[in-house]
């Protein structure tokens, strides 16, 4: 038997076909059969995992060992078995979610429904608010101003001008980000405008990954100049949060979460329920009316 086992993350998956890389190199590598034994309840392996492998003679290695997985970005598939865990990234660092303050203009409801998938992975997020050389910075910074006081950071960026791309380059480097937005807000672009090329690489992944489930996925993260790799999430507006039960859905929401507890009813729905003490707060102004409605629509289950 071999004896050189190595430690790779896991950078592109293919058919089985896996791509490990380390400070040695890349590697293309194949699963232990062993992983593969019992029912599939979930991906085995995804990209970001960092994995145990041995190295064949011929070049190729075998993945022997997932190692445990910090945050994980995946989504609970429903099928006939049985639930499947689907995992889009392992070891995600950020949710990196992308809007332009026009053309199109951002779907709040849209960003608060990415918001609760973050806060549910346990995913901390970033709102990238682009196209900023459209509008006026203050107008932007109204627009998205509910924001920074829940925790959740705003850059503001212009592919366009270079506006703001410092500082998005830095929150990128060094760290494992999930990119997802609409399409047309930018996300090429931006990528691009910090590394030529990368986001026409980022988008061929995506359209592969888009055409449907008769095609080979593929999915790929990819490494910046300097540290760091970022990974498109495409698809994620499909997303369906049906893995979070309507009742843990105010705890989503950084802050209705203090508030419920106040509610004199435990299992308020925070809509007309006497003595709510969310209702109060939206009346008294500490609680935005947006997000309230954000709450509303996805408690509820209704399209934004
Ligand atoms: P993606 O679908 O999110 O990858 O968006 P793209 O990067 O393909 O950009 C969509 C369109 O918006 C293109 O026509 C870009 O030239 C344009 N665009 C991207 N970023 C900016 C920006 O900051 N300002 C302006 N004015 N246009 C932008
Ligand atoms: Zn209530």
């Amino acid at each position: 038997m071999n004896n050189s086992t190595q430690t790779g993350r896991v950078m592109r998956l293919q058919s089985g076909f896996y791509t490990i890389e380390n400070e040695d190199g890349s590697i293309t590598c194949q699963l232990r059969g062993r992983l593969k034994k019992g029912r599939r309840t979930g991906d085995i392996v995804a990209v970001g995992d960092m994995v145990v492998y041995s190295c064949l003679p011929d070049g190729s290695g075998v993945i022997e060992e997932v190692l445990p997985r910090k945050q994980v970005f995946e989504r609970l598939a429903p099928t006939a078995r049985g639930d499947y865990r689907q995992i889009f990234l392992a070891n995600a660092e950020q949710l990196v979610l992308v809007f332009a303050c026009t053309q199109p203009d951002p779907s709040l409801r849209m960003l608060d429904r990415f918001l609760v998938i973050a806060e549910k992975q346990e995913i901390p997020p970033i709102i990238v608010a682009n196209k900023v050389d459209l509008i006026e910075i203050e107008q932007a910074r109204a627009m998205f101003s509910v924001y920074p006081p829940l925790g959740y950071p705003v850059i503001f960026t212009s592919a366009e001008t270079g506006y703001g791309i410092e500082a998005l380059h830095e929150v990128l480097q060094n760290n494992l980000s999930a990119l997802a937005g609409p399409s047309g807000v930018g996300k090429s672009s931006l990528l691009n405008t910090i590394q030529p090329e990368l986001g026409l690489a980022v988008n061929k992944i995506s359209a592969s990954t888009d055409k449907g489930r008769h095609t080979t996925v593929v999915r790929e993260m990819f490494p910046l100049k300097g540290g760091g790799y970022v990974v498109d999430l495409p698809g994620l507006r499909a997303l369906a949060l049906y893995d979070i039960q309507p009742e843990e859905m105010d705890g989503y929401f950084p802050e209705l979460r203090s508030l419920v507890a106040d509610c004199q009813f435990s299992d308020c729905t925070h809509q007309d329920e006497p003595n709510c003490a969310v209702t109060q707060a939206v009346e008294d102004g500490r609680v935005s009316p947006e997000r309230y409605v954000s709450y509303l629509h996805i408690r509820f289950g209704e399209e934004e």
